[in-house]
């Protein structure tokens, strides 16, 4: 037997977020400008929409859109050659990268690659990641040259990382997407999602900042007035509900809310305070590291991100404390909470965990 969840997501009474119908319309023909959320969170929403960095030395894209194009392995091509059952194409298309082994070690592989509705150069593309293939394949001496296209045609047959070695001839090995204008071949493909899809997450996530019960007073203390605060909330509470995108009962199944409709971490499960979008994290002395932008709150990917099954999804993204979101990594919250009561009855001594002994002050 469950109790119906509550919201403290509910519309301030008076306040008409859409006109709807005729009358509507005519009594308030204007409606009033949404404010804007406060800088910090506004970013951090934005941001959900985009994939994680990386350095030039690698094959993806630092922090774009997760609608770019996609890099899947040829491996993977089976489970990956559709995003989803919704969408049969990736908005900006995709790549396929194949080894120089799989490459080179079919017996046929330009039918093997058109039998997958492949092919080298159109939408495919050797990829050297190590120096033993680079030697036995050498692209140079095939005449083959680097892409230089996300898009069909590719403009190459292949692309290069590889990274350098101590010994004389170790250089590092990059080519193909190396320039400013074009740097990264594309995305991890489990990192894709559409733009209307992208769209949703964010106004769901923002609905979660919302839900965080002392959001209004640090929504004010960050910049916003009191009334803006209700009118932006009861705008998002009004989108998400057109959108089905604010079922109490989902959003408590997947652990962002509790059954007082508040915000909680998807881990450890407390409430979370919106203070923790505004505040850099607490950092160890000795231990500083020099990155401002890292807040106690982070996105949590509730199943996390794999091969073969789009997770950027709502109802699949909360925020949580970055500590637990760091525990949980790609394991998997359920089994990280099984690992964790592991470890814990492994250091019981009779039944207590060991206290701390030695107070070095
Ligand atoms: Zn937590």
């Amino acid at each position: 037997m469950t109790t119906k969840p509550t919201s403290n997501l509910s519309l301030p009474s008076g306040s008409t977020p859409k006109s709807k119908g005729k009358a509507a319309r005519s009594a308030t023909p204007k409606t009033p400008k949404i404010p804007n959320l406060p800088k910090l969170i506004k970013d951090k929403i934005y941001k959900t929409g985009q994939t994680r960095g990386a350095d030039d030395d690698v094959i993806y894209q630092n922090r774009v859109g997760r609608n770019s194009t996609v890099l899947i392995p040829y491996a993977m091509w089976e489970k990956c050659c559709v995003p989803s059952e919704a969408n049969s194409e990736y908005e900006n298309s995709y790549i396929v990268l194949i080894s120089p082994e799989e490459y080179f070690g079919a017996d046929n592989i330009e039918a093997e690659l058109k039998s997958n509705g492949l092919a080298l150069g159109v939408n495919t593309l050797v990829f050297y990641e190590t120096r033993a293939q680079w030697n036995a394949h050498n692209p140079d001496s095939l005449g083959w040259v680097k892409a230089t296209r996300r898009r069909d045609p590719l403009g190459g047959n292949f692309v290069a990382r590889i990274s350098a070695t101590t010994s004389e001839s170790g250089g590092k090995i990059n080519h193909g997407f190396t320039t400013t204008a074009m740097k990264g071949a594309g995305i991890r493909v489990y990192e894709y999602a559409d733009t209307a899809t992208i769209a949703k997450c964010r106004l769901q996530l923002e609905a979660l900042f919302w839900s965080c019960a002392d959001s209004h007073e640090v929504a004010i203390s960050n910049g916003m007035t009191g009334e803006e605060a209700v009118l932006r909330k009861a705008d998002n509470l009004q989108k998400c509900q057109d959108q089905n995108l604010f079922d109490l009962a989902q959003l408590i199944e997947a652990r962002m809310l509790n059954a007082a409709g508040n915000t909680v971490c998807p881990l450890c499960i407390s409430e979370l305070s919106s203070q923790g979008f505004f505040s850099r994290l607490d950092q160890a002395e000795g231990r500083i590291v020099h990155d401002l932008t890292v807040t106690q709150l982070n996105l949590f990917h509730i199943r996390e991100l794999r091969f073969g099954g789009l997770n950027h999804l709502p109802y699949n993204l909360g925020w949580g404390h970055h500590h637990c979101n760091v525990v949980v990594k790609d394991s998997g919250i359920i089994e990280t909470l099984h690992w964790m009561k592991e470890v814990v009855e492994r250091n019981l001594i009779d039944g207590q965990l060991p206290m701390v002994s030695n107070n070095v002050s």
